[in-house]
């Protein structure tokens, strides 16, 4: 008998895709058995039904690769449980290089992939052949093997997950149209469907590439966009067997995998075809787009050179899909920071199929524990703010992240399109003055500045890139004498009301509750006593505090705020990242400019630090912020935007004469590197505690009220010497350049993955932050006792450690 249509239910999942059957697996294994999935179609009729169905493991993120290891053992354990195959096998992948910087990439990968548990071997191209006969190796430089990598069959893999839904109660429902979503008082309350209404606690959109229109049913940003996908499928050829590997040759832009005998060969081109602009149709299902032979060229001519017998094998199969993509090329998960109760997971890059398993189980969590459990800011949807929804901006940036998948991740590799999104007032002056640019969270931010015939223009390389000595120029002015920094894209949120500082102390690990004037460094930590957030807290008045945080986190820090500001505390929280520009003016001569320009007391005794004072500078009135990030004497200068431009002018009117020089993000990053100064989401993550991280000395364990993660910072406290802890290297050898990610090994054994790398030319070498884990404990003996090395693409390094900041130890500044 026909079950009845439900009126409410916990959760409401929208979408039957292989994410949303996954999601509502997760949850009824978490216990959370209420649950309704319902589809537009069929299961897996959207984008799943199509996909090749690679499982590659290995992510540049640590918690992104342990969530796809965790999708290879569900995926060959789950026909167990639900009787239903998933066509899951273990047949291991190759990567293979065509030229000697590709190879770097797949050694620096085999070193990454150690540090993270991966089975990994470099190999040569014969060995590579061995493993896969029918491809042609005269042009290969090398090759690794990742014998855990697989592939699935999607369908049969979504079915299975339903399969395992249904078993312990969800209610999966075909045909049905989600066409409203509820909301109250900024809390989602269940959709409306073309069968009724289904009132819920929870709804999660996991609808694919509709997930975008889905979002905007109940004013969620889902900022995705299609674009078509591609690949073919082969009759049979000789060599070719069921148990051949996967075989990817990013060069090429091509992977291949077996398929009935014949190959399926589809690609990542450089330039994609978006899709999708005017809407994606409701009744896409089971459907494909016509071939495009002439988009596919480049991938099928690259594949003629790899694997010579597809010349003459019949083409069984064009398929060309459309897949959703990002703006960064990263799925988008977690509750909606404008909805409460409401879920996304959506925009897979042609990531769906591997990413499920562990995408779904960390969204089921999520909704269970009302938390992530686990750093995963990579994805978090709180990384995009509103604007990134703009379709034409996404319709321009999908060109080219569809590419990314095999495009060159060379060290700080900026993408191009869609550019410039969002700018400082000061943008075309800096462009004048031969600014390179970067772009994070929109902004676009000086990366270095080209003088004389140096052109702004970064070239990509593993060794020094081409800025190496217009680094060692702004960072020895600073160092040595002044240099600016155009730190606009901060983001700046206010804090006001009554109860504003009693619910700031409780989120914050630091004491905030201080004199109007001062300014405080601040760990916000998880109930995990991890990190959410790392910023500074400048109180202005009673009731009224400015907060400067990272350029990418306004969203996230503004959520992490206001969801623990108590519903009744008179509290409010705006977003002024537009309302001001900051200038960090930093070094030595800082303060012979600055007392030029303003009539403030701004002597050592008149403006200590860490204080906060609103001051003229020329014509204008600024908060000046008493801070550094690099270690020097300064000023971070809060300026109103419409001032901005007169306050850089007259600082450069004084300025030449005490050696004024525009600095960029790269000189800023070298220089706290130096001074071993923690980044959030590089250092300092949800995941990491003050202790592991060297920074108990920000936390306020005793004071009145307590704060958010307390608890666990005191238990992790009282146990001594954390098993983890972030420690600086520097280079023994003046020559090699780092930048994140080598493995870093104490004896000849792996124990641990640098963080975040630059060249200290203050120390004339290569410094780092890194993560170093020993279950015994990370104490002082461990760090002094032990001979370090870093592993750079195979070749090891001797490394110092320090747990005092190598700048700070005289012996190591070598004035460059
Ligand atoms: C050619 C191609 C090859 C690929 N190869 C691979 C690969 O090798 N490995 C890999 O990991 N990934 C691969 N992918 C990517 C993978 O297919 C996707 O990432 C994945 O299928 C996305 O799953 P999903 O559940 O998010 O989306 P979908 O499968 O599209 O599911 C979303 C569902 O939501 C439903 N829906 C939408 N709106 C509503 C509504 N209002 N009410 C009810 N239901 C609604 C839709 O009908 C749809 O079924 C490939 C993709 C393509 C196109």
């Amino acid at each position: 008998m026909a079950q009845e249509f439900p009126t409410q239910a916990q959760v409401v999942i929208v979408g039957g895709g292989i994410i949303g059957c996954s999601v509502a697996y997760h949850l009824t294994k978490l216990g959370w058995n209420d649950v309704v999935l319902l589809e537009q179609g069929q299961l897996s009729g959207g984008t799943t039904w199509h996909a090749a169905g690679l499982v590659g493991q290995l992510r540049s993120h640590a918690n992104m690769t342990g969530l796809i290891k965790y999708s290879t053992k569900l995926y060959s354990e789950l026909e167990s449980e639900t009787g239903l195959a998933t066509g899951w096998k273990n047949c291991g992948s190759l990567s293979v290089a065509r030229t000697q910087d590709r190879m770097t990439v797949l050694k620096r990968t085999a070193a990454s992939a150690r540090a993270q548990g991966v089975a990994i071997e470099v190999i040569s191209p014969r060995e590579a052949q061995d493993l896969w006969p029918v491809m042609a190796i005269d042009d290969l430089v090398g090759a690794v093997w990742l014998p855990g990598d697989g592939k699935a069959n999607p369908t049969d893999l979504t079915q299975s997950l339903a399969k395992g839904a249904r078993n312990r109660g969800a209610r999966v429902i075909e045909r049905v149209r989600v066409t409203g979503i509820s909301t109250k008082n900024g809390v989602v309350t269940g959709v409306e469907t073309d069968r009724g209404a289904i009132a819920a606690e929870i709804v999660v959109n996991c609808a694919g590439q509709w997930a975008r229109k889905v979002g905007q049913m109940c004013g969620v940003t889902v900022p995705l966009h299609s674009a078509e996908h591609m690949y073919i499928v082969t009759g049979r050829i000789e060599g070719v067997h069921p148990d051949l590997p996967v075989m990817r040759d990013p060069d090429g832009y091509i992977y291949f995998k077996e398929e009935v005998g014949g190959l399926v060969m589809g690609g990542f081109e450089p330039e994609a075809k978006p899709w999708g602009m005017v809407g994606i149709p409701d009744d896409f299902e089971f459907a494909l787009l016509p071939d495009d032979w002439d988009q596919f060229e480049i991938l099928m001519h690259n594949a003629l050179q790899r694997v010579p017998q597809l010349a003459t094998s019949e083409v069984k199969k064009f398929y060309n899909g459309p897949e959703s993509f990002t703006p960064d090329n990263n799925f988008i998960l977690g509750e909606a920071p404008e909805l409460k109760n409401f879920f996304v997971g959506a925009g897979f890059n042609s990531m769906g199929i591997a990413s499920a398993g562990g995408a779904g189980r960390a969204l089921a969590e999520w909704i269970v524990n009302r938390s992530p459990t686990m750093d995963l800011w990579p994805v978090d949807i709180r990384r995009f703010a509103g604007f990134n929804n703009n379709p034409r901006w996404l319709h321009d940036r999908v060109k080219e992240t569809l590419g990314l998948h095999y495009a060159m991740p060379w060290p700080n590799r900026e993408l191009e399109t869609a550019r410039p999104f969002r700018r400082s007032p000061l943008y075309d002056r800096l462009a004048a003055r031969g600014a390179c640019f970067g772009s994070k969270m929109g902004w676009e931010r000086a990366n270095w500045f080209a003088v004389g015939g140096e052109r702004p223009v970064a070239e990509y390389a593993f060794g020094r890139q081409n800025w190496h000595e217009a680094v060692k120029r702004e960072m020895k002015a600073t160092r040595e004498a002044v240099g600016i920094f155009d730190q606009t894209s901060f983001a700046k949120l206010l804090v006001q009301g009554r109860d504003a500082a009693a619910a700031l102390n409780r989120i914050c690990a630091a004491d905030i509750d201080v004199n109007i004037g001062r300014s405080v460094y601040t760990g916000l930590l998880n109930e995990r006593g991890g990190y959410e957030s790392d910023l500074t807290v400048m109180r202005l008045a009673v009731d009224r505090f400015l907060l400067i945080t990272g350029s990418a986190q306004a969203v996230h820090d503004a959520d992490w705020i206001q969801k623990n500001i108590p519903p009744d505390a008179h509290v409010t929280l705006t977003d002024v990242t537009s309302a001001y520009a900051v200038l960090a003016l930093m070094g030595p001569k800082s303060r012979d400019i600055l007392s030029k320009l303003t009539s403030a007391d701004i002597s050592n005794e008149g403006f200590p630090f860490a204080t906060i004072r609103e001051i003229d500078i020329g014509y204008a009135t600024a908060y000046a912020n008493r801070m550094t990030y690099v270690g020097e004497l300064g000023w971070e200068l809060i300026v109103p935007t419409e001032f901005t431009v007169g306050v850089y002018e007259a600082l450069h009117e004084i300025g030449g004469k005490f050696g004024l020089t525009d600095c960029g993000y790269y000189a800023l990053e070298a220089l706290r590197l130096e001074k071993g100064y923690r980044a959030w989401s590089r250092e300092l993550t949800p995941d990491i505690n003050p202790c592991e991280a060297g920074l108990a000395f920000a936390v306020a364990a005793d004071k009145v009220g307590g704060f958010i993660g307390r608890d666990a910072y005191l238990a992790v406290k009282a146990k001594g010497a954390p098993a983890r802890r972030i420690v600086q290297f520097t280079v023994d050898d003046p020559l090699p350049v780092l930048w994140g990610g080598e493995l870093i090994l104490r004896d000849g054994r792996p124990v641990g993955e640098v963080r975040s790398a630059a060249y200290g030319h203050s120390l004339g070498r290569s410094v780092a932050l890194a993560l170093i884990e020993h279950s015994a404990g990370v104490d002082k003996s461990f760090v002094e006792s032990g001979r370090f090395e870093v592993e750079l693409a195979g070749e090891r390094f001797a490394v110092t450690a320090h747990l005092a900041a190598a700048y700070d130890t005289k012996a190591f500044r070598v004035r460059a």
